[in-house]
């Protein structure tokens, strides 16, 4: 099924489901048989629209579902999703919401692990499903290898809960040049995991990948992976980033258009003036919406009718100004500011950035579309 773009009036953020659709099937293409999916819908799937998104994922079959915090689970159970949703991060506040409302945490440390099973306790939980955390070398979060024999000692003395995984996070599974440290984080992930388990008695999942593992390290896939920006469309090298498909297009229109002489200028501050005689655009998205002001001042641009426009001047709080001169354009013509044709890396690298963090500062005030543009 394809539905076209929406033929914008106004600023939108188009969601493209069928490009979802094609990420998750060559994501798991890389996959050994059997390997389960994680898929990662925190930060409203990574800018998108996290409902949405993990609707469409369920339908294609994923296994768990991942966010960061509480409050996120619980949109997603909000919307009707049964699916399993480990809840990465966790604050012991929300514990009694996470229970009621069938989330999974991470336990990380001894004070979370202790809090969870107080709480899980008071609520007469028994075999409540919880993840164990291991710290490889992110030092982010995590237990420690030292750490092993009071996690069993604690997991074994309780049938309030249940570890139904073991995982560990990478720091540098996109840089080949970390090679060796990645290897490395692998095999003390397996050699931890290994350890738990023989003292455990029973064996918990293992996950470890994240989307750059999936495609670098196919041999340390273990029992489950977890897929955030791949499914989103980028795949933090040039290669991957052609077998994939962006799923958000932010599109917005030209409000208006000022004809200006020379010594003009353009915008708070006065920062951009005309060198002769000029015309500009002016566009309803500003840095409210996501678009930071570090773009101001020609470091980023716009598409209109696929032509590469410099944006000019400071990025205001709700619009931004482009300059148009000597390009065939009028006041409601379409802008496109990312997706296919610039895409979040292109625009993300302009400013120092990674594509991570300009789809996810796209804000909640611009209006989300659905569409299924991408043929399937
Ligand atoms: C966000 C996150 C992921 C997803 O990483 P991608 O690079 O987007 O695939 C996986 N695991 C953990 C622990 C995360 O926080």
């Amino acid at each position: 099924m394809t539905s076209g773009g929406s033929n914008t009036k106004e600023t939108v953020l188009e969601i493209d489901l069928n490009a979802l659709a094609h990420n998750y099937r060559y994501l798991t293409s890389k996959l050994n048989p059997g390997t389960k999916v994680m898929a990662i819908v925190k930060a409203f799937g990574y800018g998108s629209d996290a409902v949405q998104a993990a609707e469409e994922l369920a339908r294609l079959g994923v296994d768990y579902f991942a966010v960061a915090y509480v409050n996120e689970g619980v949109a997603l159970r909000d919307a009707g999703i049964e699916t399993p949703v480990l809840v990465l991060h966790p604050q012991p506040d929300n514990f009694e919401i996470l229970i009621d409302r069938c989330l999974e945490p991470t336990l990380y440390s001894n004070r979370i692990f202790k809090a969870f099973v107080s709480a899980a306790e008071e609520k007469a939980q028994e075999n409540y499903p919880v993840h164990i955390k291991f710290n490889t070398g992110l030092n982010r979060l995590g237990f420690l290898d030292t750490d092993i024999d009071w996690i069993v000692e604690n997991l074994v003395r309780t049938k309030t809960v249940k570890a139904v995984s073991l995982f560990s996070h990478l720091a540098a599974s996109e840089d080949i040049q970390e090679r060796e440290f990645t290897l490395q984080q692998i095999n003390q992930f397996r050699r931890i995991s290994e350890e738990v388990i023989q003292k455990l008695g029973y064996s918990p999942l293992l996950h470890q990948s994240n989307t750059s593992a999936i495609i670098n390290y196919p041999e340390a896939n273990f029992d489950m992976v977890r897929t955030g920006i791949g499914l989103y469309g980028y795949g933090n090298s040039e290669v991957e980033d052609k077998h994939l498909k962006p799923v958000a297009t932010l599109k917005s229109v030209i409000s208006q258009i000022h004809e200006i002489e020379p010594g003009e200028t353009v915008g708070y501050n006065r920062a951009y003036r005309a060198k002769g005689h000029e015309k500009t655009a002016t566009i309803p998205l500003g840095h409210a919406d996501g678009i930071s002001r570090q773009l101001g001042n020609e470091i980023g641009s716009v598409l209109i009718h696929g032509k590469k426009i410099p944006i000019i001047g400071n990025v205001c709080m709700d619009m931004l100004m482009v300059n148009v001169t000597g390009v065939d354009c009028k006041e409601g013509d379409e802008v496109i500011i990312l997706g296919e044709n610039q895409t979040a890396v292109e625009l993300a690298e302009a400013m120092g950035s990674i594509s991570y963090e300009l789809l996810t500062a796209i804000s909640q005030r611009v209006k989300r579309v659905i569409c299924r543009k991408t043929p399937c």
